[in-house]
């Protein structure tokens, strides 16, 4: 399979270069993505420029008819789409096949936004004078997006991009270049005119770069590294470009005295360990209380290492792969320094499979404190460290004491401290006896501190970042 740019309509003939690997059976070559050169993003972006007009013009019956058909097929494909997924980024295929339904869902969602546009006719403070404010297209926006979510996390950006009358270039990550191309195979194919969606594959300091740098490139939101993400900033802020972040996190999961331990395990389980612990939203840190301490860490460890770790597409599978060897690696180092301070771990080692992947058992790092390096810098891997704090006070103190602000989680009988949590936890999303991690797509999406930049994804908020205002005064 090769992975072409769709450029104008056209798929572009390109050097395919590099290979999608399965992470669960390295022997598995998917395909090959190109490797494109600045020059093809350049003809992509010139291609969004010309079609963008004619999409900011069309009715929102068009765009309906758009999304509503991408979205049906992604639904009605799930399972193929799903069994993709976790064969080139190692989600399980119940996790796989759950994030393309959800991809689906997002497009039906801004298939209704389109209808449901609205804008102000307000009176002025002035005698005989009408205010109107109406929201139009920012123009062309681009779009970048890590290997973690590699098709809901494209359709979360694309979906309200066309729906608020955007033209698209999309740059996905390197590592998941297959959800990419079926998701641009399927929109090929929903009667969006030529030129209005282009997806251009290849490496983020080649052709990610030519889409923040280009002038004609009116908006960029991007999803992935702190780090990527600070770079592109500087970038956007120096040409005063419209720009939304979503980078990191080191989400806290706070476990009270008064918790029901099942709740509570069940939610650190999954929150920590699930889709291999590559979420931006996975708990990281859990901060227990004295009093449950010792019982939460037993049952949960103990639910831990019976976790079955394996090949993605195995139906016993319930932890997937590390994505490739340089994560696996990272994980591995991550756990080296977490003892190198003081923490005590629990499973973490590499594991040998009938086929040969990045397998690793996931780890729990007990008797840490919240300024080692383990609970302050994002590792992205099966771990998760446990800081034992007094009591509710000290551990609001320690679950905001971070330089990131995405998802944070408490587990609690108590109306109070569950009231006291959603008001001062430092993050854009709060969860009370749930897991950090697993959101709906109809609500807002993001976080605070350095975990955020820029308006909200998702949901109708999803306007703030593809649109423009415009206030117009008229003298009856
Ligand atoms: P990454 O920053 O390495 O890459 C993300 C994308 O940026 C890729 O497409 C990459 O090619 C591109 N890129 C790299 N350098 C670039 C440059 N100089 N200019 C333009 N584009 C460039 O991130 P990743 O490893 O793919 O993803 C993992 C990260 O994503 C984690 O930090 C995770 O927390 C974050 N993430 C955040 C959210 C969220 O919503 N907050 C969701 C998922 C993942």
């Amino acid at each position: 399979m090769e992975y072409k740019n769709l450029i104008a309509g056209d798929w572009s003939e390109t050097v395919a270069a590099a290979a999608n690997i399965n992470p669960s059976d390295t022997q598995d070559v998917l395909g090959y993505a190109a490797n494109s050169p600045a020059e093809d993003m350049e003809r992509a972006i010139a291609a969004a420029r010309d079609a963008a007009p004619g999409w900011a013009a069309s009715t929102p019956q068009q765009r309906f008819d758009v999304l509503d058909a991408i979205g049906t097929e992604i639904l009605a494909r799930k399972a193929e789409l799903g069994k993709l997924l976790s064969r080139e980024e190692g989600k399980t295929l119940p996790e796989g096949i759950g994030e393309a339904a959800r991809a689906g869902q997002i497009f039906k969602f801004f298939a209704g936004e389109t209808l449901r546009q609205a804008g102000e006719i307000l009176g002025s403070v002035r005698p005989g004078v009408g205010v109107e404010v109406t929201r139009s297209p920012v123009g062309v926006v681009g779009l970048i997006t890590p290997w973690n979510f590699p098709i809901a996390i494209p359709a979360w950006k694309i979906a309200p991009a066309l729906a608020y009358g955007n033209a698209v270039v999309l740059k996905p990550a390197e590592l998941t270049p297959g959800c990419a191309h079926a998701l641009a195979e399927i929109i090929n194919r929903s009667g969006l005119p030529e030129g209005v969606f282009n997806i251009v594959f290849g490496t983020g300091s080649t052709v990610g770069q030519t889409l923040v740098q280009s002038r004609h490139v009116d908006a960029i939101s991007f999803t992935g590294s702190v780090e990527t993400g600070s770079a592109i900033a500087a970038a956007c802020g120096a040409q005063r470009k419209k720009l939304q972040l979503e980078m990191g996190g080191k989400n806290p999961m706070v476990v009270l005295d008064d918790a029901d331990l099942e709740t509570a395990v069940d939610a650190s389980l999954n929150g920590a360990f699930f889709s291999t612990g590559q979420r931006c939203t996975a708990s990281s840190r859990l901060i227990v209380t004295e009093g449950i301490h010792d019982r939460f860490v037993a049952a949960l460890g103990e639910r831990m290492t019976r976790l079955r770790v394996g090949n993605a597409l195995d139906d016993s599978t319930q932890i997937g792969p590390v994505v490739d060897e340089r994560q696996l690696e990272k994980d591995l180092y991550y756990l080296d320094v977490a003892a190198s301070e003081g923490g005590q771990v629990l499973g973490g080692q590499t594991l040998q499979r009938s086929t040969k992947g990045f397998y690793l058992a996931p780890a729990l790092v007990t008797e840490t404190s919240n300024d080692m390096r383990i609970n302050q810098e994002e590792v992205f891997g099966p771990l998760a460290s446990v800081i034992r704090v007094a009591d509710y006070d000290e551990a609001l103190v320690v679950a905001n004491d971070t330089p990131f602000g995405l998802s944070a989680g408490i587990c609690t009988g108590s109306l109070k401290y569950a009231t006291h949590f959603k008001a001062h936890a430092e993050a854009g999303m709060a969860m009370v006896n749930l897991p950090t991690a697993g959101v709906d797509y109809h609500v807002p999406f993001g976080g605070t501190k350095g975990s955020s930049f820029g308006a909200r994804e998702q949901g109708s908020h999803a306007k703030e970042f593809y649109t423009k205002v415009k206030t117009a005064y008229t003298l009856a």
